[in-house]
């Protein structure tokens, strides 16, 4: 076969080079031969898996990531990803042999089983229709670009920028709080949708940079330190805040594009780290000043756009004080202090950060206009409109102005 003898040559140039006196371009050229053979292998161990399958005679036989994870001394979480490696080969024809070939990496073929995980079967074999073009995006590209890659194939194949994903982490955000007896520690538990931790992450690392440079401090475990800094975040007591910014910034990428008109075939919308947001969050991130939307034009490059543009400035705020007491949305109460100030008509659709269209709204409406498909309007005479996904107009006026009708309290 060819490509064992590829691999064999390949083996031989390796091991003919005396890594101790090797240059900077030869030492290059020896960790992508590395690279090539251990692809190989890892092409092996596919074969293996497959038969090891085909040998099990029931359940209780060895399953492939044990034998692979066992036989082969890996820990489990990579003995389970060459496990899986079989089953996603048999779906994407040609990502075995380009494997064996060394054209590709199993980082690779495991980018592609977590993208296509969970997928339906109608789906899944969609994406198993572009297997010939993946296998050439995977040869040309790095791992983290192929991941991109396949993650832009499925949304666009299910329509789905990960709203799905991100309402059931919404759904499922909770913290406890209890007291243990014993101890007498008082112990706090968080899950956090990406949105929140993000937001939370950042107010931490912000604050926790400013405990540590507190005298005494550069020897204490950081463990300790983030507690003193979570406990100052929450009560708001903190010794040196000065005059520094209540909320740290949360960046978030997107490129115009997909702001604009949506999901395309190299659509970015993510938080820096990389972690995935629905489109509409990232529209409605937009009203927020703490986030700052890192906006991409057509050639990849970013796009200035200054946050005075983008959201309301102080002297607005305080305008918008003055003609609204609480949220904008006439059955609400939440106060005006808690509330975003949301672009009638969007930014990224030409609408201007001016009065005439500002609007306050508390956290519940404004996710409502723009994650829920409700449609908010606002005449000149600042009466709301808002109509329900089906088309149904559920308030319709009186101008809320009316409600600032008494002298707003002195800030
Ligand atoms: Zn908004
Ligand atoms: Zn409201």
């Amino acid at each position: 076969m060819d490509a064992v003898r590829v691999a064999r040559e390949r083996f031989e140039a390796i091991v003919a080079v005396d890594v101790t006196v090797a240059d900077r371009g030869e030492l290059d050229r020896l960790v992508s031969l590395v690279g090539q053979v251990r692809s190989f292998l890892d092409s092996v161990e596919v074969a293996v898996g497959r038969r090891v399958k085909a040998l099990a005679q029931s359940s209780a036989d060895a399953s492939p990531s044990e034998v692979l994870g066992n036989k082969g001394r890996r820990p489990k979480p990579e003995a389970a990803a060459a496990g899986a490696r079989p089953g996603v080969c048999d779906r994407f024809p040609g990502f075995d042999d380009a494997l064996a070939n060394g054209t590709i990496g199993s980082g690779h073929v495991d980018a592609l089983a977590y993208a296509t995980k969970g997928l339906d079967d109608a789906t899944a074999s969609a994406v198993a229709g572009f297997a010939d073009a993946l296998v050439n995006a995977a040869a040309g590209s790095t791992v983290a670009e192929f991941e991109r890659e396949c993650r832009n194939l499925v949304e666009l194949l299910t329509g789905d920028d990960g709203s799905s994903t991100a309402e059931r982490q919404q759904r499922d955000r909770r913290c406890n709080r209890w007291i243990d007896k014993k101890s007498g520690m008082w112990k706090l538990f968080a899950e956090l949708d990406p949105e929140a931790g993000a937001k939370l992450w950042a107010a931490l690392d912000a604050h926790l940079a400013s405990v540590k440079q507190r005298a005494g401090n550069s020897e204490q475990p950081l463990e300790r330190l983030t507690a003193d800094a979570l406990v100052e975040c929450v009560t708001g007591s903190r010794p040196d805040s000065g005059d520094r910014p209540a909320v740290p910034e949360v960046s978030v990428l997107i490129d115009w594009r997909t702001l604009r008109d949506g999901l395309h075939d190299t659509s970015v919308h993510e938080l820096s780290n990389g972690t995935t947001l629905p489109v509409a969050s990232i529209r409605r991130m937009c009203c927020e000043a703490v986030i700052v939307p890192v906006l991409m034009g057509p050639d990849g490059r970013p796009v200035d756009v200054g946050r005075e543009m983008r959201t309301a400035t102080r002297k607005q705020r305080r305008m918008l004080r003055s003609m609204y007491r609480s949220c904008g949305h006439p059955h609400c109460d939440t106060p005006f202090d808690w509330c975003d100030i949301h672009h009638v008509v969007p930014w990224e659709q030409g609408g201007s950060t001016d009065l005439h269209n500002l609007l306050p709204l508390c956290s519940k409406h404004h996710h409502l206009v723009h994650d829920g498909g409700w449609r908010l309007t606002m005449d000149d005479q600042r009466a709301v409109r808002l109509r329900s996904p089906d088309g149904h107009v559920t308030i319709d006026g009186p101008p809320v102005t009316a409600r600032a009708a008494s002298p707003p309290r002195a800030a």
